[in-house]
């Protein structure tokens, strides 16, 4: 139930609900998610759900994982992503098999260091995570992000992180209005921050702190 067979399965549903980009479907069918989850969860890792990863937190569905992804990709191969909410690291792992350098943070120390010894274990060198609060960006101020994309749903822009995404940079992000959340793509144009509303979706929120 985690064999090639069962991931060839999940890029076919994959495709089936529109994920075109050859890499991210490349990809999802060699990355292994269930060593991700817990592995009372392992049979279950290649259907297309979120499944808990502890501590209150949920693996992202492989759907919205890879749909985020290409949408990371529709303006060409950036060379810098960073993640907010690395969680288990799956999406992490994902990302760091198609752009040369990904940074992620993680405000909950546990998942911060069991996605610190995965990633390892993938032998995935081009990861830098932190253990911080990610509204306040990368810790050090000074760093442009060509892409920026979170796995937590906000219910206002943060601006230290904002401030970090590069000029004509992506970032994706559930937004919450209080009533949903909504999958919202903003871009660095050069009248500056254009907005778009993509598809609804379900995300834990963004919290502030560390835990
Ligand atoms: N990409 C992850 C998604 C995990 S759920 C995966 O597929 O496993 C969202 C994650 O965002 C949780 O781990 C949560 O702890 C983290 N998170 C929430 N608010 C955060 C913040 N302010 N800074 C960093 N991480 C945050």
């Amino acid at each position: 139930m985690t064999s090639q067979r069962t991931r060839d399965r999940l890029v076919k549903r994959l495709q089936q609900q529109g994920i075109y980009n050859e890499r991210v479907l490349e990809v999802m069918r060699r990355v292994p998610r269930h060593l991700f989850v817990d592995e009372a969860l392992a049979h279950r890792a290649y259907e297309d759900t979120a499944l808990p990863i502890g501590y209150g937190q949920t693996i992202s569905q492989p759907y919205i994982v890879a749909q985020m992804t290409q949408l990371l990709l529709e303006e060409g191969m950036p060379n810098s992503v960073l993640e907010i909410g690395t969680g288990c690291g799956y999406q992490t792992a994902v990302l760091a098999n198609i752009f040369p350098q990904v940074y992620s943070i993680e405000r909950i120390e546990a998942l911060y260091l069991q996605a610190k010894q995965r990633l390892a274990e993938l032998e995935l060198y081009n990861v830098q995570l932190r253990y911080t609060d990610g509204t306040e960006g990368w810790p050090n101020p000074s760093y442009r992000f060509d892409r920026i994309i979170m796995t937590a749903a906000c219910t206002e822009l943060p601006t230290a992180l904002v401030s970090q995404l590069s000029d004509r940079g992506i970032m994706v992000l559930p937004f919450d209005n209080g009533v949903d959340q909504t999958m919202t793509r903003i871009t660095r144009g050069s009248d500056g921050l254009v907005s778009e509303a993509l598809e609804k979706v379900v995300f834990v929120p963004l919290l502030p702190g560390l835990n």
